[in-house]
């Protein structure tokens, strides 16, 4: 019996060892730190072997194949000594890619993954299909393929996903932008990144679908070095030869395969960003023949999702804006670019090795005050303190709420957008964003 090993035991992990074992796999999962109790409960239901703490390397190094959770990194030292032994190394959604036929619709790019992942499921869930939302985002693709059977899947791919992809297929690949983020986990090779991106359209064929924002120097640039397969389906805001959704007018225009257009104002999600993010979505319900009427509908209906731009409430009228998941710089500018009246502006946190100069036009344009808020805002200090704004310092999401709105005045708009990891102060974005919206909430 083939011996499968899985390292790290998230969601994912814990997914690709329930569907390992139900394939008849000798399967065994191993977990350097704690697993969580629901995915401890998982793999115990089903019978399958686990340690947590410590990586054995007698249970590790006899596997045939090895699956790596995207958390750890392809140089952690388990994941070396693997590769020494010439045992391949696949993520959990390369190895469930082999046990269904279902479509796939994956989503990829630096910013606004999640945005159109959502919105194209919401516009498939709305048009009767029977889909799964998956990667990033909900339950793992493994554990969906060995528990349901759905004809197509929603998929959230991050590049940590994409770097172990060999064989896998997406029918309709999405790349929304490419823009520097976790060069960390690329040796600062900001190439490496980029050609993890462009795994998302690896294994395609002349039936598949390739939908871009065209207007992306570094897409552009990359372009052609791939030999691209899918059929290409480009879009940007403005008119121009080519492009499968454009904006002309104030209507947006979808031209293929079928061609409908409406109104902008009616999309639901609003700022230059969503309106690609609407367009990816758009085009790719339109290449899977969903028709007109009903994704306009979905478009327009959209709920949007949390710690995305979320609109939490407007006191003695300022509007409280949470945007916890702008994680890098190049999202805080499409979150600024898309504010409407002056604002106090929440940076600060774990910093990735930001360079504030993307912002900082747009920051003298709309901002009228600056909240930093995290252990260390020395670099945020260097940066900004010449542009003569108000800057306060705080430590926790109460003092900085409070801050806000001491500082904001009536029409303005306060918002949490910080460019950086939570990490410092909070648990996660979403204890972030969580946090930000209670304290708002309790003004
Ligand atoms: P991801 O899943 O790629 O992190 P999200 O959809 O969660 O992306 O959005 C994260 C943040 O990025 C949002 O808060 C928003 O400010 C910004 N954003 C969303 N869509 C885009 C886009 N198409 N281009 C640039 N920034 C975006």
């Amino acid at each position: 019996m083939a011996r499968i090993v899985i390292l790290g035991a998230g969601e994912s992990g814990a997914g690709a060892a329930v569907l390992a074992q139900k394939k008849g796999f000798d399967t065994f999962v191993s977990d350097m730190s704690s697993i969580k109790e629901n995915y401890k409960q998982q793999l115990n239901e089903k019978g399958i072997r686990w340690e947590e703490g410590r990586h054995t390397e007698e249970l590790i190094l006899n596997a045939d194949e090895v699956i790596k959770s995207p958390g750890i990194p392809n140089d952690a030292p388990m994941i070396l000594k693997v590769k020494e032994k010439g045992i391949p190394v696949i993520s959990e959604i390369e190895f469930a890619g082999r046990y269904t036929h279902a479509k796939m619709i994956c989503i990829t790019g630096s910013n606004g993954k999640t945005t159109t992942t959502s919105l194209i499921y919401h516009i498939f869930k709305k048009a009767g299909f029977n889909v799964g939302l998956a990667g990033n985002i909900g339950q793992s693709l493994a554990y969906q393929v060995a528990e349901y059977d759905y004809d197509y899947y929603v998929i959230e791919l991050s590049s940590f996903q994409l770097d172990n992809m060999y064989k896998f297929h997406a029918n309709i690949a999405v790349l929304m932008n490419i823009t520097p983020d976790h060069l960390d986990r690329y040796d600062f090779q900001m190439q490496n990144y980029v050609d993890a991106k462009f795994r998302i359209i690896q294994n395609q064929t002349d039936e598949d679908a390739f939908i871009f924002w065209n207007d992306d120097p570094i897409i552009q640039r990359e372009l052609h070095k791939y030999g691209i397969h899918g059929h290409f389906y480009p879009f940007a805001a403005k008119k121009e030869a080519g492009l499968a959704a454009f904006v002309e007018e104030n209507k947006v225009y979808f031209l293929e395969p079928s061609a409908f257009n409406m109104e902008q104002e009616d999309l639901a999600l609003t700022g230059t960003h969503n309106l690609f993010n609407s367009m990816a979505a758009g085009i790719s319900a339109n290449i899977a023949g969903i028709r007109k009427e009903c994704i306009r509908e979905a478009l327009s209906d959209f709920k949007g999702v949390e710690h995305r731009l979320e609109k939490v409430a407007t006191v003695r009228g300022v509007e409280y804006i949470n945007d916890s998941k702008a994680t890098n710089v190049n999202s805080c500018w499409y979150a600024l670019q898309s504010m409407k009246t002056k604002t106090v502006l929440i940076l600060g946190g774990k910093d990735k090795g930001n360079d504030y100069n993307e912002i900082a036009d747009l920051v003298r344009e709309k901002c009228s005050g600056l909240i930093f808020m995290g252990l260390h805002n020395e670099k945020l200090h260097a940066f900004f303190d010449g542009f003569g704004l108000p800057v306060r310092d705080v430590q926790s999401m109460k003092d900085c709420v409070n801050a806000a709105y001491e500082m904001a005045q009536k029409g303005e708009t306060v918002l949490l957008s910080p460019c950086c990891a939570s990490f410092d102060l909070f648990k996660s974005y979403e204890d972030r964003g969580d946090q930000f919206k209670e304290c708002v909430r309790n003004l």
